[in-house]
């Protein structure tokens, strides 16, 4: 016997909560189904301990929940993150269901209702379905990390929780987004000799004429586009920004100058031969 709801929204991470919160708001009958066993499982168990994000306060406003603390400039840490994620389930008593995964969704020709099958052998059948899965469920391994020697030991960033757990030596990292940037940065200051291998990810400053890089592609209307809108699918790997939280580097106008006393980058297929911050900055 299957249970009617109305609307049933797969994912409970932001997208998810949003649509949560108005259809509650708006009094729609709904429920989320969430395959992880708490809130905010991924940040809490898929990123480093020292994680921030990279979006300012300000830019923390889901339905309901603007941030309106005293540092909107500031970044938030994952515990940060963590906290307002249950406070916002919390205080709007949306209807979340855990431990609960979306294993199939159909939709029946003759009734035109969508048949969602679920881990816990509980089918439901819904007038709607809001796939809220988001994007960055599975880590990503390179192929070439097969062909490594079994001593050298592999971390991929979701893993990854604190320099502590490395191996004694130089760590080469491999990605130089907010992942592999935040956590190269964490590498030098625990004294680790760090290469980076810098990929096509594009950089900007962290602050432009007093404003955050956020503020500006806001203004500009750059948050507003749809990837059918760009140049190029490629382009929505949008320029990346650097560590924020850790004063001396604030003002850094790029990767070279960020770790001018430690780390190595890897230019992509060629090593560098001089340490980041000799050359020009860029
Ligand atoms: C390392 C890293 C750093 C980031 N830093 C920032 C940042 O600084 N600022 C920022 O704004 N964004 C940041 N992001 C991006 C941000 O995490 C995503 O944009 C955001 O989480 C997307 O929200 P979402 O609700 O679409 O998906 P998610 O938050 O991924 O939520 C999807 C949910 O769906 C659940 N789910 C998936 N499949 C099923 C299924 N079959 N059945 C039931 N449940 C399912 C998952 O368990 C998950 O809880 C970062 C992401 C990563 C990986």
């Amino acid at each position: 016997m299957r249970a009617h709801i109305d609307t049933v929204i797969v994912g409970r991470g932001q997208a998810g909560l949003a649509v949560s919160y108005c259809l509650t708001r708006h009094g729609y009958a709904h429920v989320v189904l969430e395959q992880s066993r708490g809130a905010a499982e991924a940040w809490r168990n898929h990123r480093w301990d020292s994680f921030t994000l990279n979006t300012p306060n300000w830019q923390t406003k889901l339905p309901g929940a603007a941030y309106n603390g005293p540092d909107p400039d500031d970044f938030m840490t994952r515990n940060e993150v963590i906290a307002y994620l249950e406070r916002y389930f919390e205080e709007f008593h949306l209807p979340v269901r855990y431990g609960v995964r979306v294993e199939r969704v159909e939709r029946n020709e003759k009734s035109g209702l969508y048949w969602v099958s679920t881990s816990d052998g509980s089918p439901i059948t819904a007038r709607n379905v809001v796939i809220a899965t988001g994007l960055y469920q599975t880590p990503k391994v390179p192929a070439f990390s097969s062909a490594l020697p079994p001593n050298i030991r592999q971390v991929h960033s979701d893993a990854y929780r604190n320099p502590a757990e490395l191996l004694p030596g130089a760590v080469l990292v491999v990605g130089s987004a907010q992942s592999g940037t935040q956590i190269a940065e964490e590498l030098c200051e625990a004294g680790k000799k760090v290469y980076l291998a810098v990929g096509r990810s594009g950089r900007v400053p962290r602050r432009y004429r007093g404003k955050d890089a956020n503020w500006w592609s806001e203004k500009l209307g750059l948050y507003d586009r749809t990837v059918d809108q760009l140049p190029s699918p490629r382009a929505k790997r949008q320029a990346t920004h650097l560590r924020d939280k850790r004063g001396p580097h604030d003002q850094s106008p790029s990767v070279r100058a960020r770790w001018r006393h430690a780390a190595r980058a890897l230019a992509r297929g060629r090593r560098q031969q001089t340490p980041i911050g000799a050359g020009p900055l860029g």
